[in-house]
């Protein structure tokens, strides 16, 4: 039988609906959350991405703004800007798009962010709370996974899930956050040997490598849950993720689509960071 291709659309609209609500209160309450997002350059798909962010944010009654800066802004002038949004009592949230061009160093910028202001579990402090289960901002892809997986249902206590990545961004917080839900987890990467043999004991399988359909049935446990991280943009234009869906659809028991499902959960987390944001900054007008 083949997989139940996970109904990405009607996931994220249940989640934004609620915090569409919440935000609405919110605003009632005086305090309407806001995101400031932060583009350098001209990379056309981190257009793409910023305005989906922008238009989120709008779609679910909360403030929004983007800060087009030209690829040959400073950083002295990216990190002013920032600190200029630290300070601004509408923004909550605070999320520069990546890449950034190279004379501008990431590691500083993510570093000037506010903590209380990062949208993406990027800075150091966050991913450290994160590492020990203190509260903070979720990391957005993979708490969307894990919100995927628990919206279908799957009772991830217990299971093996298998990482396929480590970067900073998705591979290692996704293996922090499934090893909270109890899974065992096993994280492989390209220094990995026969990474097929480990691969097919997974009951769960996120696949956040970057190269266009490379898992195939092989990879994957018969049954497996697989969770496709992966944007390839294909020669065609068409978009692609990391696993060769066709391929895989008659072997896992339940799978994602490339586009539809992570993409939007993860601008889902990121609006749900800005709102709890929100709510400590109300919450911290309260208790003046
Ligand atoms: P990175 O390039 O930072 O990391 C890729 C990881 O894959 C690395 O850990 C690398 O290993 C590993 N890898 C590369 N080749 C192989 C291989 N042949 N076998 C096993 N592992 C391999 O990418 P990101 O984590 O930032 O992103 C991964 C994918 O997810 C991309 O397609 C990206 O576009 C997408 N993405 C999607 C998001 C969404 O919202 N849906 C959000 C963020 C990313 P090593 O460390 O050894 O180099």
């Amino acid at each position: 039988m083949p997989a139940q291709v996970i109904n990405g659309k009607e996931i994220v609209s249940a989640y934004r609906a609620q915090i569409k609500e919440e935000a609405a209160q919110l605003t009632q309450q005086g305090v309407q959350p806001g995101l400031a997002v932060i583009i350098v350059g001209d990379d056309p798909a981190s257009h793409v991405y910023v305005r989906n962010k922008a238009k989120a944010c709008e779609e679910a009654g909360m403030y929004s703004e983007v800060h087009q800066l030209e690829a040959a802004t400073s950083e002295a002038d990216v990190l002013a800007l920032i600190e200029s949004l630290n300070q601004n009592p509408k923004i909550h949230g605070i999320l520069v798009q990546s890449p950034l061009p190279k004379h501008i160093s990431e590691e500083k910028i993510v570093e000037a962010i506010a903590v209380h202001k990062d949208a993406d579990c990027f800075h150091p402090v966050n991913v450290g709370n994160l590492m020990i289960g203190k509260e903070g901002p979720a990391p957005c892809t993979p708490a969307g996974v894990i919100a995927i997986l628990k919206k279908i249902g799957y009772d991830i206590a217990g299971k093996h899930a298998v990482v396929i990545g480590r970067s900073n961004i998705v591979g290692k917080p996704m293996a922090i956050l499934l090893l909270r839900e109890n899974a065992t987890v096993t994280v492989v990467h390209s220094k990995t040997p026969n990474m097929a043999e480990i691969t097919r004991q997974a009951d769960i399988l996120v696949a956040a490598v970057g190269k266009a359909k490379m898992i195939k049935k092989e990879h994957v446990k018969p049954g497996a849950v697989v969770i496709d991280v992966g944007i390839n943009r294909l020669d065609t234009g068409k978009l692609a993720g990391d696993v060769d869906f066709d391929d895989v659809l008659d072997t896992a028991s339940y799978i994602t689509p490339v586009p539809g499902c992570v993409g939007p959960m993860t601008i889902t987390v990121l609006l749900r960071n800005t709102l709890e944001a929100a709510k400590r900054a109300l919450q911290s007008q309260v208790n003046v």
